[in-house]
């Protein structure tokens, strides 16, 4: 089942929350609405489940408008940031609650209840009360107590924001493998863009109540439409440039040019230049001329790609640059050595220029 927010406005008091939002969630989707805190995300997703109603704009599945239809009307799953457990009701019954609600036959419900429970592994659990159980055992009751009544819509807030780093990760293992087992299309809300990349078939990134992007992980990360995009998403070096005549020049001297993709008309100005840290080089030698000096400040070599931060003293700028750990080995790099940085690559928006 497909979800269309259309033109969505929603205000509190004064305060526009989301405006004029457009979204859509193909059928069987995975999708993260990504942003800062206050963004509007979990505005527009209880918009969505019915638990809010917008000042204007409509909500379709499929092609139904259901802007009009009680939230237990919607037939959704919903699950938020704290667990929401029954305390006082076992973990069976925690399950089962939305079917009996339902008023499903009981043999039906003990049938569906320990196939869930099967399904997240927690079956020796049935009997037990959430109070015994820890975090991460916690949410997945959490979700297959939502996924019981069988929904076509999974909507979940924040669902591992109150979980370790390791749990974390086991929990969208799951919830991407639930997704894809049980048909539901999901939105997911979430502020860390590791785990939209990482979980989601698309994201959407809301800052300020508006949408500053909307696509496949691959696109908004490769292809960032603005400087906001770009800068949230993290891990990226921001260096002051002068463009003139369509070549972006780094600090005062012009001396580096940066192979910079401009956005926009090229206008000459001074504005910053976005280089993530895979798209420079470090080298020993200045081959061809168009790099810095970097002092090489602090390395970390733990993990898939070795973390090099530089000092490049000619434009007091610092600088992160990720090499393959072969090419680490290879060059031997050791702090507080001066080496030559090349950039690969750098984007350039036209709408941070000032002239
Ligand atoms: P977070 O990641 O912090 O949860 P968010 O992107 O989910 O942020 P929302 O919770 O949707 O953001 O809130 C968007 C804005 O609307 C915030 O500035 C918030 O203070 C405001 N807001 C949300 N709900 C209400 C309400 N019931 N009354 C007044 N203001 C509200």
């Amino acid at each position: 089942m497909s979800i269309t927010a259309q033109n969505v406005t929603k205000r509190f008091g004064d305060f526009v929350a989301l405006d004029n939002v457009t979204v859509e969630c193909p059928a069987g989707a995975l999708v993260a609405l990504l942003g800062p805190s206050g963004g509007g995300k979990t505005t527009l997703l209880r918009i969505i489940a019915g638990l809010e109603v917008p000042d204007s704009g409509t909500v379709l599945f499929r092609d139904d408008d259901i802007s009009k239809r009680s939230a237990r009307d919607r037939n959704v799953g919903f699950v938020f940031q704290h667990y929401a457990l029954f305390r006082h009701m076992t973990v069976f019954e925690n399950v089962a609650f939305g079917l009996r609600v339902r008023k499903w036959p009981e043999q039906k419900v003990r049938d569906r209840v320990k196939e869930l429970l099967h399904l997240v592994r927690l079956e020796e659990k049935a009997a037990q009360y959430p109070a015994n159980l820890s975090g991460g055992q916690k949410q997945r009751i959490a979700l297959v107590r939502a996924l019981a009544p069988e929904p076509k819509v999974l909507l979940l807030d924040e669902p591992f924001g109150a979980l370790d780093a390791k749990v974390r990760a086991e929990l969208r293992d799951w919830l991407r493998r639930f997704h894809d087992e049980l048909h539901v299309t999901s939105i997911f809300v979430t502020h860390d863009q590791e785990e939209a990349f990482e979980v989601a078939d698309r994201v959407v990134v809301l800052n300020k109540g508006r949408i500053e992007q909307q696509g496949m992980p691959i696109e908004v990360f490769e292809h960032p439409a603005n400087e906001f995009v770009m800068d949230f998403l993290g891990n990226v070096n921001k260096l002051p440039v002068r463009v003139e005549g369509g070549r972006a020049l780094l600090g005062e001297t012009g001396t580096v040019e940066l192979p910079a993709k401009l956005f926009g008309n090229g206008a000459s100005g001074r504005t910053d230049a976005y280089i993530r840290p895979h798209e420079l080089d470090i080298s020993r030698t200045a081959d061809g001329g168009n790099c810095m000096l970097g002092r090489i400040v602090h390395i970390n070599p733990a993990g898939s790609v070795v973390k090099v931060r530089l000092l490049a003293e000619d434009f007091g700028l610092m600088i992160n640059v990720d090499v393959t750990p072969d090419r680490y080995k290879a060059l031997a790099l050791k702090p507080n050595e001066t080496v030559y940085v090349t950039p690969k690559s750098a984007k350039i928006f036209e709408s941070d220029y000032s002239i």
